[in-house]
């Protein structure tokens, strides 16, 4: 057992944790910088089992944290993975609507983006028909043409390795398994620090209740499945969303195409029983289902949530059939058949406040002057991995 000891320890490997390790050193090049991850190599858990997407930053208040980071963050990753020479596809947006009701909801939405600083277009039944001949909408729909994809662990990758020439160290399998102090012991070497991050996703409540953080939240996952259609290739050509329920975190079953053009349909929202429950029962921890199974009935009762309506709604999408259902309400030519390869699970790092019975909707960060812990780094994390970095660096780090 070794120790070593930098000013900033970072626990996670993920684009969070890698995006505020760049930061520091752009900031400051003369601090030392490690990251520790669990895993024997990078993007095993969310930031590489995404969609990829690059948000825009419509969907949220004016006055949150993500309104604010995805507008720029759309901005900065555009610019990143072009220095990089990372494929980017921008293929825009449309959100469409399945009946009166969601006309209303779309037209906040819209609201909504104009004061976040997001362009917008609304587009009639016609206009839409030019632009995505294969979708169907209820007299109006949205377009976003700043919207985009790219592959996400092509940006896990070019972050690594930007790391690599800025000098920080990244220490691969090694578990976090206390902090005394200023000193964190992994299960095989000890680390002290200056100032500890904690990034580490689905275990980001752990970390921060061993350092007395964020005790009122607890981690309720929440997994994603997709399904691609390999013979549909360029069968739609924008990414193509419902409008969302506004009282809860996701957006609805939605078509999104890859940068090599591939149609995929997900992510679920499926409640999971564990945090890495990517399947069968690899991961497994009965410690974690306790948690959940003592956290979802609260969450059921919620008075924030249509929790009810959401578990209804998810717990069928298990199944393939009724997921294409839905999808074709978006687009009616779809066939079940058509999408017969599974994509990789991913899982939602969703923090819940067991005492307010509510899922945390906004990116919550918790600090003093020698940690900073990231809690609730949910979508659009990915999008705003460079702009959360910035913001975590002026508003929490001794630099
Ligand atoms: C299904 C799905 C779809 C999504 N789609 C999009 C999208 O299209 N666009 C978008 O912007 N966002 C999207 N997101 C959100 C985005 O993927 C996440 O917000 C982002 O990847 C979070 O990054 P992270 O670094 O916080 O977490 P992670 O990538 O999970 O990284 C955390 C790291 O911490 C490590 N770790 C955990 N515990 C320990 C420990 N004890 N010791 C050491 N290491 C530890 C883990 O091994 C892991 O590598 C999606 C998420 C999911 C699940």
């Amino acid at each position: 057992m070794s120790s070593q000891t930098f000013d900033f320890l970072i626990v996670g490997g993920g684009v969070v944790g890698l995006a505020i390790a760049r930061e520091i050193k752009l900031r400051d090049k003369t601090k030392s910088v490690a990251v520790l991850d669990k895993e024997s190599e990078l993007a095993l858990h969310a930031s590489g089992r995404n969609s990829g997407v690059i948000h825009a930053g419509f969907y949220y208040t004016p006055d949150s944290l993500k309104a604010k980071l995805t507008r720029q963050g759309n901005v900065l990753l555009h610019e990143f993975l072009q220095e990089k020479n990372v494929a980017v596809k921008n293929v825009g947006k449309v959100v469409v609507t399945t009946n009166d009701k969601q006309v209303k909801t779309l037209e906040e939405l819209y609201q909504r983006g104009l004061a976040n600083g997001v362009p917008l277009e609304i587009l009639s039944e016609q206009e839409l028909q030019k632009l995505e001949p294969n979708t169907r909408t209820v007299s109006k729909a949205l377009w976003s043409p700043t919207t985009s994809v790219a592959d996400p662990k092509s940006l896990v990758q070019a972050l690594e390795s930007e790391l690599k020439n800025l000098d920080v160290k990244v220490i691969l399998s090694e578990k976090v398994l206390s902090i005394n102090g200023k000193t964190v012991n992994t299960d095989k070497n000890s680390y002290s620090f200056g100032h500890l991050v904690n990034a580490a996703g689905l275990y980001a409540d752990k970390i921060a209740h061993k350092m007395g953080f964020g005790l009122q939240y607890d981690m309720l996952p929440f997994k994603g499945l997709y399904w691609y259609a390999p013979k549909l290739k360029n069968l739609i050509h924008h990414h193509i969303y419902p409008v969302p329920d506004p009282r809860n975190p996701f957006l609805g079953v939605h078509l999104t195409v890859t940068v090599s053009g591939d149609i995929k349909i997900g992510p679920t929202a499926i409640p999971a029983f564990w945090r890495e429950d990517y399947g069968g029962i690899a991961n497994f921890k009965f410690s974690e289902l306790v948690q959940v199974l003592a956290d979802l009935p609260r969450f059921l009762v919620s008075p924030h949530h249509n929790a009810w309506s959401l578990v209804a709604s998810e717990l069928p999408k298990y199944s393939r059939k009724y997921l294409v259902k839905q999808a074709k309400k978006l687009v009616p030519s779809l066939a079940q058949e058509d999408f017969n390869q599974k994509g990789k699970v991913g899982v939602r790092a969703q923090l819940f406040d067991r005492k307010a019975k509510r899922l945390e909707m906004d990116f919550v960060v918790e600090s003093d002057a020698d940690s900073t812990h990231v809690l609730n780094a949910v979508s659009p994390a990915w999008t705003t991995s460079l702009s959360f970095a910035k913001h975590v660096a002026d508003e929490f780090l001794p630099l």
